[in-house]
This record gives C-alpha cells, sequence and structure tokens, in this order.
C-alpha cells in the first residue's frame, strides 16, 4: 500500500533554519473535548523573539506548552532542531536542557530562599551543590537581584519575584525561553522591569516566545503571532526589532 508523504513524519523535509517546527498541531483536552489548537503550523527561528496574542481562550498558552514539551499534541508533529518530539521518551529530562518557563505566577518555593528556589532545576540535573550556589549568585546578580539571593519570596516583590522566576528560568542555559503572561500580575513599572530581563535574554541570542497581552511586550518582540479560536489568525512582522 502506498503512503501519502504527508502520513509519514520522518519523510518530510525539515527547513534547516528553524529552531521549534509545528506541523498542523491539534490539541484536544479530554474530558469535555476542547479544540484548544485547530491546526498550527509555524516555526520560530532560532534566536528569535516571537510574541503570542489573542484574546483569552484562543489557545496561547496551549501553544506554548506543547512547543515546552510539556504536554504532547493530539495529533500534528513538533519538531526541536529537527528531532520529533514524538521520538522523545523523557520530555522532562528534554525539557530541563531545552526550555526555561516562565508563568504568570512566579510559582516560587515559599520555603526556599531566591538562591535556592534558582537552584532546584540545577538539583534535578546533579550538579554539585557548590557550582549550584556560584550559578544561582550569578543568575541573580544577572537580574538584578544579588543583594537578595539570602531572601524568601514573602519578602520580595511582585516584580522581584518574577526576577527570580526568570533566573530560574535560566538556570540549565537552555536556547528557549518560553514565557506566558509574565507581566500579567504586574503594574506597569515593574513589568517593564520584567520586560528589560526579558529583552536582554533576546540580545544574548536566546530564542523567546511570550504571550502576552502587554502592548509594550508586543511592541518589542520581532513577530507577532496572532491566535484566534485555536488557529493563526495573522501574522505580523515588526521591522526594526530584535
Ligand atoms: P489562552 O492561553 O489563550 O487563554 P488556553 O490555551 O489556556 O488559551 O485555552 C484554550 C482553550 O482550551 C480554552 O477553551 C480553555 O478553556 C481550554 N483548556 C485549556 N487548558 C485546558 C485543560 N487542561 N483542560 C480542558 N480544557 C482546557
Amino acid at each position: 500500500m502506498i503512503r501519502l508523504l504527508r502520513e509519514i513524519p520522518e519523510a518530510r523535509a525539515v527547513p534547516r533554519r528553524g529552531l521549534i517546527h509545528l506541523y498542523g498541531v491539534r490539541k484536544v483536552y479530554p474530558g469535555r473535548g476542547v479544540v484548544a489548537l485547530r491546526g498550527v503550523d509555524l516555526t520560530v527561528g532560532q534566536g528569535e523573539f516571537v510574541a503570542v496574542v489573542g484574546p483569552s481562550g484562543s489557545g496561547k498558552s496551549t501553544l506554548l506548552h506543547l512547543m515546552g514539551a510539556l504536554d504532547r499534541p493530539t495529533s500534528g508533529d513538533i519538531y526541536f532542531r529537527g528531532v520529533s518530539l514524538r521520538s522523545v521518551a523523557n520530555l522532562a529530562a528534554f525539557r530541563l536542557r531545552t526550555v526555561g518557563f516562565v508563568f504568570q505566577s512566579h510559582h516560587l518555593l515559599p520555603v526556599l530562599t531566591a538562591a535556592e528556589n534558582v537552584e532546584v532545576p540545577l538539583i534535578a540535573r546533579g550538579v554539585s551543590r557548590r557550582q549550584r550556589r556560584k550559578r544561582a549568585q550569578e543568575l541573580l546578580a544577572r537580574v538584578g537581584l544579588a543583594h537578595r539571593a539570602r531572601h524568601y519570596p514573602g519578602e520580595l516583590s511582585g516584580g522581584e519575584s518574577q526576577r527570580v522566576a526568570v533566573a530560574r528560568a535560566l538556570a540549565n542555559d537552555p536556547p528557549v525561553i518560553l514565557a506566558d503572561e509574565p507581566t500579567g500580575e504586574l503594574d506597569s513599572a515593574t513589568a517593564a522591569e520584567v520586560m528589560e530581563v526579558l529583552a536582554g535574554l533576546h540580545v544574548e541570542g536566546r530564542t523567546l516566545v511570550v504571550a502576552t497581552h502587554n502592548p509594550e511586550v508586543v511592541a518589542a518582540a520581532e513577530r507577532v503571532i496572532v491566535l484566534r479560536d485555536g488557529r493563526i489568525a495573522a501574522i505580523r512582522m515588526q521591522e526594526g526589532r530584535g
């Protein structure tokens, strides 16, 4: 029997310049059968800064979760550097070395200091205690919080906590940072501080995909993906960015 080429993911030509490729990605949540993504084709380039916008419920978080291998698509394919995520058995190990996540809430562990929170992903990779401490200190300095290393999340402002979360996302030096409404709970001045840190990551060559409603974050991106009802409704290039 002849199978159509498009039915054989391995047989597809994989473009070279992109870092993450999505082909016909659909996501149906089990249970109520909500169709969150209805066939998304998208390439995110190496070092690109992409903003994902769209009304609440349009599929932004789902898209980020799938790109970051937090979840698997119902159908369609996702490739990371030409490797199909279908072939990755241990998604947790894959995530540890590939993506850093920043969420709307910082999700810091309240019983750990800022530095210890940044160390958590390093523990998972078996990094020695001494190396962990050094790395956490460097990363906190990087986000302007060296002086807060021994503070607990309850002693930090919202913006500081979010910057610690960015430092934690960077712990394993991932090539990609995925941020889901990273400024959603912050006032505009604090949001600008977090945005500056994120924009700095892009400048140093990291790939950045940010789901956001914040017009300033959108304005800083090189490309804007507009989602509507689980589909890409528009893609805007923003000249002179990046
Ligand atoms: P956005 O980030 O744009 O607000 P989401 O990706 O969170 O959109 O949600 C897309 C759709 O999928 C919505 O209709 C939402 O209710 C639904 N959804 C999201 N997560 C789940 C889940 N875990 N179980 C069931 N439905 C979900």
